[in-house]
């Protein structure tokens, strides 16, 4: 088993600190080769609180692929609960994918949180489920198990379309176009609560089963959302899928979505703003989860939860206003908000 603070060290031919993405506090890495683990932790910043974030199972191409990734991710974690004022720390997990996820696979990450000391606590993330994160809480306190958080991220994100639209049309979301792509834990439930208020909803999922489970006729399942005419585009399934080249495909006004980390980089934004599409980022609307999972701890009851969830719609308002009268993206609006 191999447990280190790879922080200040030379690792796997990368010197840590001196990474492009790095401003964090730590990078811990852990190994356990009897199990097949290999796994970082990242802590962005805990000037907060302890550093909260989910645990992303996932397949990379190489260690820094998942460095970089797990990098991104918890810093935007920090800049989601400064936006939302969740009184956490930032931070993330990745678990690089190699065989099958196995219970003796989750018990060894239980043992890195437990190293870690309650530095970092764990929900999950794409490749982890609920019940993963209530079966490794059997070995550690280091996670959140009391809710899905995928619920809460589609009602705050919900709450947020339909500000966009009053703000943009002045009218409800009856008979507006929205499409969204991923009809996961997120753009499942987002597409019911949109169904519900009357708009026309378009969902797509490279994963045909989970179409399958859609029997709402006022929500229609199309092959690419990406491309489809709509009000709103709603990315709800994986990050950097806007380029200064793939954005020549949208056909939307506003892009409003749940997924982590949507631009290859951060100039795009301006891009978007300059062809005429608000983008409203990520970590201003997709923090549902977090509030969500903080709540009991907080001491945050159903209605004050709900209230939480619909200040993300106020703070979407307040960053448009402010768009329009500086003229400038909703990005740099962000920015302002995260000095
Ligand atoms: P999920 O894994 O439950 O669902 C994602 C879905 O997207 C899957 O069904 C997958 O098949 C599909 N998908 C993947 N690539 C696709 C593509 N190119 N086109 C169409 N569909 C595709 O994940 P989730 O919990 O719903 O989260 C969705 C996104 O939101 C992720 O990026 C996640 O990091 C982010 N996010 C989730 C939460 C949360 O509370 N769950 C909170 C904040 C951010």
């Amino acid at each position: 088993m191999i447990f280190k603070d790879i922080t200040d060290s030379n690792f796997n031919g990368i010197k840590i600190s001196s990474y492009h993405e790095f401003e964090h506090e730590k990078v811990y890495y852990y190994e356990d080769s009897n199990i097949g683990l290999k796994s970082l932790v990242a802590i962005h910043d805990s000037s907060k609180g302890p550093a909260i974030g989910g645990c992303r199972y996932k397949k990379y191409d190489s260690f820094e692929d998942g460095l970089n990734d797990v990098l991104r991710l918890s810093r935007g974690m920090t800049h989601k609960n400064n936006v939302a004022q969740i009184p956490f720390g930032g931070g993330k997990a990745i678990i690089f994918k190699e065989g099958k996820k196995s219970k003796n696979l989750l018990q060894s990450f239980a043992d890195f949180l437990n190293l870690l000391e309650g530095k970092y606590i764990s929900a999950e993330d794409i490749g982890i489920s609920l019940e993963d994160i209530r079966f490794i809480k059997n070995h550690t306190d280091h996670v959140f198990d009391n809710i899905d958080p995928g619920p809460y991220t589609a009602k705050g994100i919900f709450y947020a379309i339909e500000e966009s639209i009053d703000f943009y049309y002045s009218e409800s979301l009856l008979n507006k176009t929205i499409s969204i792509q991923g009809a996961g834990s997120v753009g499942k439930k987002l597409a019911d609560h949109l169904s519900n208020a009357g708009a026309k909803v378009f969902i797509s999922d490279i994963d045909k089963e989970k179409l399958d489970h859609i029997n709402d006729p006022n929500i229609i399942c199309v092959d690419d959302a990406f491309t489809f005419q709509c009000d709103v585009f709603s990315p709800c399934a994986v990050g950097a899928i806007f380029s200064k080249s793939s954005i020549k495909n949208l056909n939307c006004k506003i892009i409003a979505g749940g997924a982590n980390n949507q631009l290859q980089d951060l100039s795009v934004a301006n891009d978007l703003y300059e062809n005429g599409i608000i983008y409203i980022p990520d970590i201003l609307i997709n923090s549902g989860g977090a509030i969500g999972l903080t709540k009991d701890i907080m001491h945050r009851n159903e209605d004050e939860t709900e209230l939480d969830l619909r200040n993300i719609a106020s703070r979407v308002r307040k960053a448009l206003i402010k768009s329009q009268k500086h003229s400038i993206s909703l990005q740099d609006v962000l920015k302002e908000l995260l000095v």
